[in-house]
This record gives structure tokens, C-alpha cells and sequence, in this order.
């Protein structure tokens, strides 16, 4: 029988849990966590290239965007979040991969008020990462658009990348029923938001649109990345509100996530866009994104 050899049988993940690195199956948290009973809590999503963690700051200054407006303190610097995701890579000798970052309410009563929570849970788990099928990059996804609506910027802003990711999941719910991986969701004035895990981009006479973050969309540091990249390569980019038409007549499309990076989309609702095949412009940005995989980040192993 073919078996691991030795060393890796033995590797067990070091999972960061408050200021301690525990093995995998120690790395629990009380039945009477907010996160848990309510959702109440923060999370970011990372990437490790190249022996770098890409884009650290900027998830860690969006993971205290969170937190400030959950009124969340989290017990901890940046610089010292930045130092514990950096150790967390190296305890898992980690150079690739991907790191869930999270920060939940902490340990309170069954009751809901957060000021029973004294003190939040910090929680850092890198691992290695499953991507999608080289197929999805090189002949792009069917996607459709579903009924659940985004959330309302003025009940749980989707700009907050809180534990409650129920409205998303049941958008995903709904993709999975009609037989697709992801899932547009519309806001209630019937512009597209954003997907349940990635943001929405189109292209249209050589220009690139996403929506707003006022539509309901997260401040994803990948679209970041991506209209940085159209910036320096003078593309030029907006970010409108765009209905489903916009979509339909656009020549190319594509969605952008920490896990998904850019993948292009060749059909929604049953519709061809463009020419059904990814298009130049995104082939052109795919490219420079992985290109500032390569240099941008925090250095893991000196
Ligand atoms: N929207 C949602 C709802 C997400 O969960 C994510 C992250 N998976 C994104 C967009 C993309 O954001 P980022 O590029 O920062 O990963």
C-alpha cells in the first residue's frame, strides 16, 4: 500500500488560538462564543505566495474597519496581528497557501449583548489551498443570478466581513440548486452587489466596471489589486451601478476573490457573454495580478 512517507504522516497543523499555537484537534472554543451563537464576529481571508503573505496590511486594516464598526475590540495591535499571521505560517512551514483570520465576540452568556463577551477570541489558521480546476481559468464559469437579495447596507452592511455569512450562504444554496458554482446577488433596487464569496467585474469597449461598494459590495482587496493593475496598465475603470442588462451586453466578465483571484465568467442565466470565451482584457489583468503576487507582502522565512 502507497503511504505518506514518515515525516508528513507525523505533520499535525499548529492552529494560533489567543496568543497560543495548540495542535488541530486542541484548537477549540467554547460552546458559549458569540461567534458561534450568533455570528458575531470578524473574519479575513489570505493568501500566501511565494513565501509572502500578499497583502497582509491591507486585510488586517480591513479586519479593524470591521471591527470598529461592530464595536469589536480586538485585543491586539496591527503590528502584532501581522507578527502572529507571519509565526502561524512558519509553525505550519507554510510558504503557499491560504490563512482564515478571525477575531469572534469571546465567551459570553446565552443572551445576545456583546457587553456580556469580556474578552474576543483570536483564532489564525494557514493551510494549504484548493483551488478551482485549471478548466474554470482557461474556458471561464457559468454563473446565474438568484433570489435572495444582499444584504441592505443600512441592516448588516456587506462592507463588514462579519462570521454571518447566511445571506450569502443561501444565495449559494440557490446556485447549487440550479446546478452553478456561484451565485449574483442583486440589491433591492435590483443592481448587482456582488457574488457570495468574490466581486463582480465587466468589461465594455475596452473599459472596466465593477459595482460600488454603496450597492452592496465588500471592499475586496483583490478588486483593489485588479483596478490598480488596470491603472498602471491604462485601462480604464469606473465603478457604477450595473443592472443585469449591463451584464448581458458586456464583452467580457469576471469575478475576483483572495481564494477565486480572477476567474472569467462566460454565462449567466442561461446567456453567452462576449464571445463565451474569457476575454483579452481579463487574460491581460490575470497576468499582472499574479504578477504582484510575486513581490507584494509580508517576507514568512527570511
Ligand atoms: N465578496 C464577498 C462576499 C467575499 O466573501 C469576498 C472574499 N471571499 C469577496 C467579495 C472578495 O474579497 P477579497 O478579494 O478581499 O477576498
Amino acid at each position: 500500500m502507497w503511504c505518506l512517507p514518515y515525516r508528513f504522516a507525523q505533520e499535525v497543523m499548529k492552529v494560533y488560538l489567543d496568543g497560543q499555537f495548540v495542535d488541530e484537534a486542541d484548537a477549540k472554543i467554547s460552546v458559549f462564543d458569540h461567534g458561534l451563537l450568533y455570528g458575531d464576529g470578524i473574519f479575513e481571508g489570505i493568501r500566501m505566495y511565494h513565501n509572502r503573505i500578499f497583502k497582509l496590511r491591507e486585510h488586517i486594516e480591513r479586519l479593524y474597519w470591521s471591527a470598529k464598526a461592530l464595536l469589536l475590540e480586538i485585543p491586539m495591535t496591527p503590528a502584532e496581528l501581522v507578527e502572529a499571521c507571519l509565526e502561524t505560517c512558519r509553525a505550519n512551514n507554510l510558504r503557499e497557501g491560504y490563512i482564515r483570520l478571525i477575531v469572534t465576540r469571546g465567551k459570553g452568556t446565552l443572551g445576545l449583548d456583546p457587553r456580556r463577551c469580556p474578552k474576543p477570541s483570536i483564532i489564525i489558521i494557514a493551510a494549504t489551498i484548493q483551488l478551482y480546476p485549471d478548466a474554470v481559468y482557461s474556458e471561464g464559469m457559468t454563473i446565474a443570478t438568484v433570489p435572495t437579495t444582499r444584504n441592505l447596507v443600512n441592516s448588516v452592511n456587506p462592507a463588514i466581513k462579519s462570521l454571518n455569512y447566511l445571506n450569502n450562504i443561501l444565495a449559494r444554496i440557490e446556485a447549487n440548486l440550479i446546478g452553478v458554482e456561484e451565485a449574483i446577488m442583486l440589491n433591492t433596487d435590483g443592481f448587482v452587489a456582488e457574488c457570495t464569496g468574490d466581486n463582480v467585474f465587466i468589461v465594455q469597449k475596452g473599459r472596466l466596471f465593477t459595482p460600488p461598494l454603496s450597492a452592496g459590495a465588500l471592499y475586496g482587496i483583490t478588486r483593489n489589486t485588479v483596478l490598480d493593475c488596470a491603472r498602471v496598465m491604462g485601462i480604464p475603470s469606473g465603478e457604477p451601478n450595473l443592472t443585469r442588462y449591463d451584464i448581458y451586453t458586456a464583452d467580457e466578465m469576471f469575478l475576483t476573490g483572495t481564494a477565486a483571484e480572477m476567474v472569467p465568467v462566460v454565462k449567466v442565466d442561461g446567456r453567452v457573454i462576449g464571445d463565451g470565451r474569457p476575454g483579452p482584457i481579463t487574460a491581460r489583468l490575470l497576468a499582472a495580478f499574479r504578477e504582484t503576487t510575486r513581490h507584494d507582502g509580508e517576507i514568512i522565512f527570511a
